[in-house]
């Protein structure tokens, strides 16, 4: 059966979106030694377009994850298979994702990027989900909450695909 991709969010609402949370990050972050850190794959569009719009100057690095169950749902095994590379000592880091849905991610990140002993970790995410939440993360700047539902476009994938559209669908089976 095909798989029907439901319109959730505009080009020109996530663009609006991108410069609002753009606009508070660069007045919270002014005079500051910003460094964001974008988790890989899903966030390479949204983490590409909110820095052009930041008027505070950044250092950019990323860090892949990979959970030791496979599917669509985070286990809690997770582990870096991409290490950070830029040195956060001291620095003010604000961790960049996609979508945070059941928080292990941000709970492991969190606790990861403790280790380098940063001066201050955040968290922004472009898709707060909230409906299966099992770990209660502080997300600090977030871009829309969407209640439920599979995401894809505007950098989210399903099995790969879909990464490319400018637009943010939902994926009905
Ligand atoms: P969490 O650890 O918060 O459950 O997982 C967050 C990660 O799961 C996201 O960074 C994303 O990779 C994936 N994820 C969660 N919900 C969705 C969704 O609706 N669509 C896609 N494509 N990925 C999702
Ligand atoms: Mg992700």
């Amino acid at each position: 059966m095909a798989e029907e991709l439901v319109p959730v969010l505009s080009r020109s609402e996530i663009a609006d979106t991108v410069k609002s949370l753009a606009q508070r990050i660069s007045k919270d972050y002014s005079g500051k030694d910003l460094c964001v850190i974008g988790v890989l794959n899903g966030v390479f569009v949204f983490l590409a377009d909110l820095v052009r719009e930041l008027t505070v100057s950044v250092r950019v690095d990323f860090i892949r994850l990979a959970s030791y169950d496979s599917g669509n749902v985070s286990s809690g095994n997770i582990r870096a298979t991409k290490e950070i590379e830029l040195d956060i000592k001291d620095r003010d880091v604000l961790v960049i994702e996609d979508i945070v849905d059941s928080g292990l991610t941000v709970d492991f990140l969190l606790r990861y990027l403790e280790q380098f002993q940063p001066k201050s970790v955040k968290v922004c995410a472009f898709i707060d989900k909230t409906e299966r939440r099992e770990v209660e993360v502080p997300v600090d700047y977030v871009g829309h909450v969407v209640e439920e539902g599979f995401l894809v476009g505007y950098g989210l994938d399903y099995d790969q695909r879909y990464r490319e559209l400018p637009e943010i669908y939902h994926l009905k089976p």
